[in-house]
């Protein structure tokens, strides 16, 4: 049984050239600081059954194109498997948001093909990656790996500020996914965060970022991708990657 703790009816921006929902699961595994979304993350968001989800995606299967499942973490919900296996029975596009800490969850998914786009967060650079995430970078770069490896759709993605990451560990972030379609680096704004003392910690100058991201194109193409869309819904949720 998957805890869902979020749904946005309709977005235009989440899932690349798709109209689609985006499904929040409660609770994660990490606790990066900046993360937007504390109450989700704890999972202390109100749950929304299964089945209501299930009517949901039933009644607009002809205008949506696309569902996109993230977090919390998906891939630590037991039953994320069925739950995406029932979803693409309904006819849906399926993308996945990640952190990349269940590489042998990822690995069915995709084996099953049962997604269709996966966009993985890489948080920091490897000697970094404990600070920001407490995850082990051997399961981190084996979610890598299989997402560059496989024929599915996909983004990396980083959010990166002065704080956390300084050019050179951006750098090495980017060569840690050397040979994968695109990194995002995405902007941090300030707001509530998981760790309360990051709430007004300065973002990257824009000039700055882009001269990183010009930097990081020698390993991946890379792109900036602002944040300044606080995302309301009915139970109280915001998109935590
Ligand atoms: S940013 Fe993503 S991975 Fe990090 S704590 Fe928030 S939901 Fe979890």
């Amino acid at each position: 049984m998957v805890n869902i703790g979020g749904l946005i009816k309709t977005s235009l921006t989440d899932y690349p050239d798709k109209i689609s929902c985006i499904i929040f699961t409660n609770a994660c595994n990490f606790s990066c600081p900046y993360c937007y979304n504390p109450s989700l993350v704890r999972g202390s968001v109100k749950n929304i059954k299964e089945h209501e989800i299930f009517d949901f995606l039933e009644e607009r299967k002809n205008l949506l194109d696309g569902v996109v499942i993230t977090g919390g973490e998906p891939t630590i919900q037991i039953g994320i498997i069925e739950f995406t296996k029932k979803i693409k029975a309904l006819g849906y596009s399926v993308k996945l948001d990640t952190n990349g800490s269940r590489p042998e969850i990822l690995k069915e998914l995709i084996e099953k093909n049962l997604i269709d786009y996966v966009a993985m967060d890489v948080k920091a650079p490897a000697e970094k990656y404990s600070l920001v995430s407490g995850e082990s970078l051997k399961t981190i770069n084996e979610s890598i790996s299989l997402i560059i490896n496989s024929k599915v759709e996909h983004e990396f993605r980083s959010t990166v500020l002065p704080a956390l990451h300084n050019g050179s560990d951006i750098l090495a972030m980017a060569e840690m996914i050397k040979g994968g379609k695109i990194l995002f680096l995405q902007q941090f704004y300030s707001g509530e965060t998981l760790d309360p003392d990051f709430k007004n910690k300065p973002a990257f100058g824009i000039e700055e970022l882009m001269q990183i991201a010009g930097e990081c194109s020698q390993y991946i193409p890379t792109k900036i991708r602002g944040y300044d869309t606080e995302i309301k819904m009915g139970q109280d949720a915001k998109q935590g990657k």
